[in-house]
């Protein structure tokens, strides 16, 4: 029995495009009592394996924590693998706003001892004494209330790129930080304001709100599932957003668009933008905003450093990343002395721009488009004398020609070509049906593409 995904993230992409067949990105949690997660666990991978499900999924004690892509023909298949269990009969299915076939490329179903990690000793407080659960519109009215303060319970990375109108947006990293930080600020107003809070789809809000009303908090409300329900209501309804920008989702999109509005700038040169990207250092990684055109001149990366890094010939970055830990164990997530413009804590809804044309959802790593041509594919890589054969099926090859090799194991790798063997003779060019030889640092698999930029 299959438990695990035997496909990689590469592979599975190819798959989905094969298919050409529409998937939905969803999400849903709840709280319950599950005696045996690891069983529940086992029973949902090969249930939703079978449905082609994908997503990263988090079950526990607590209950079950789920964002997934689902095929949008199985939409009711899988409810009805919802509906086998007593407390999931029903549940509000988060569905995204903006739609994008790669969001998730595996199926993780983790075990975990919390679906959020919040710190909380749960023994301590009534986890069931929960805020008042307000709809969009009711949001929108309290929000209009001068006796209300609103707290978005989200990370600075996320209230960055948008965010409620006066919302306070604690400067945490995440949700844990969060709490004890907005408990000590709002120790006077436990009485007699309104306590409003919202985060990305209500789960953080549920669990905080009965901690801040264990805490003595009078008046405590929360956005009946999240930002996500929110915007279906305000559209469906017709209702004015009071959220203005982007909402940071966690899958490979990064964000959907909620209002036209820009509220963030880049990073690096600070105009107006609100795309978030992870630099595309893999020894660093740093989730960070970053413009078009600095995504051109940075080619995707967060400073300096990491631009010369991916310069190096692959062997050596590998070498320089040993000892390193890679990703938001280097810097603080989203953090860097290296980012100018980098905003966070109090923040103002002050829009600094408006989006002018549709964003590009298909691109979904936001990557620099090259401009190249199919010209060949491998057909063996000799691992002693680090050369790799490939055949020229289309064009020509010539010395100092800049090439794209690209496989589902290989990944993507440049290569400026510096000398060329075709058919075991030097040459300078080669033509359509050479058998050419070259040098290469790393492996290439067989049938690996060979791409000429232009
Ligand atoms: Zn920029
Ligand atoms: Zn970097």
């Amino acid at each position: 029995m299959q438990l695990y995904n035997t496909l990689s993230a590469e592979e599975r992409a190819q798959l989905i495009d094969e298919a050409g067949k529409e998937r939905l990105t969803l999400s849903f949690y709840a709280y319950a009592k599950i005696e045996d997660p690891k069983k529940f666990r086992d029973e949902l991978f090969i249930a939703w394996n079978a449905l082609d499900a994908l997503g990263r999924i988090y079950v526990a004690n607590e209950g079950i924590n789920a964002q997934m892509s689902v095929p949008a023909d199985q939409f009711e298949a899988f409810r009805n693998t919802l509906e086998v269990y007593d407390f999931m009969r029903g549940i509000r299915l988060n569905v995204a706003v903006e739609q994008d076939n790669h969001s998730f490329l595996k199926l993780t179903i983790k075990v975990r001892h919390k679906i959020v990690a919040d710190g909380l000793n749960d023994k301590t407080f009534d986890v069931t004494n929960k805020g008042i659960h307000l709809k969009a519109q009711e949001f929108n009215n309290m929000l209009e209330d001068p006796n209300t303060i609103v707290v978005d319970f989200r990370n600075h990375y996320e209230s960055e790129v948008g965010h409620f109108e006066g919302a306070i947006t604690p400067d945490v990293e995440n949700f844990r930080e969060s709490l004890p930080i907005i408990n000590e600020q709002l120790q006077d107003f436990k009485e007699d304001k309104n306590l409003l809070m919202y985060c990305t789809g209500g789960i953080r809000c549920e669990k905080a709100s009965a901690y801040f009303k264990h805490q003595g908090f009078k008046n405590v409300y929360q956005l009946e599932g999240g930002i996500i329900e929110y915007t279906r209501q305000i559209k469906e309804e017709n209702i004015e957003s009071k959220f203005i920008g982007k909402n940071f989702v966690f899958d490979h999109r990064l964000g959907e668009r909620i209002t036209d509005d820009i509220i963030s700038q880049c990073h690096q040169c600070g105009k107006p933008c609100d795309n978030h990207t992870n630099c595309a250092n893999d020894a660093c990684h740093l989730l960070f905003i970053q413009c078009d055109e600095c995504k051109e001149a940075m080619e995707n990366t967060c400073s300096t450093e990491c631009l010369e890094t991916i310069h190096l010939p692959w062997e050596e970055q590998v070498a320089l990343r040993k000892g390193l830990q890679v990703g938001n164990k280097v810097f603080r997530k989203g953090k860097s002395d290296a980012l100018k413009f980098k905003n966070s804590g109090d923040m103002s809804t002050q829009p600094l721009g408006k989006v002018t044309i549709k964003p590009e959802t298909k691109d979904i790593r936001q990557k620099i488009k090259v401009k190249k041509t199919l010209i060949g594919k491998a057909e063996h890589y000799y691992s002693k004398s680090k050369i790799a054969q490939f055949l020229i099926e289309n064009k020509e090859l010539s010395i100092g020609d800049k090439v794209l090799i690209s496989g589902p194991t290989t990944g993507e790798q440049e290569v400026i070509i510096t000398q060329i063997y075709a058919n075991g003779v030097p040459c300078e060019t080669a033509k359509v049906g050479d058998q050419i030889t070259f040098e290469l640092p790393f492996r290439v698999r067989l049938s690996d593409k060979l791409y000429k930029i232009v």
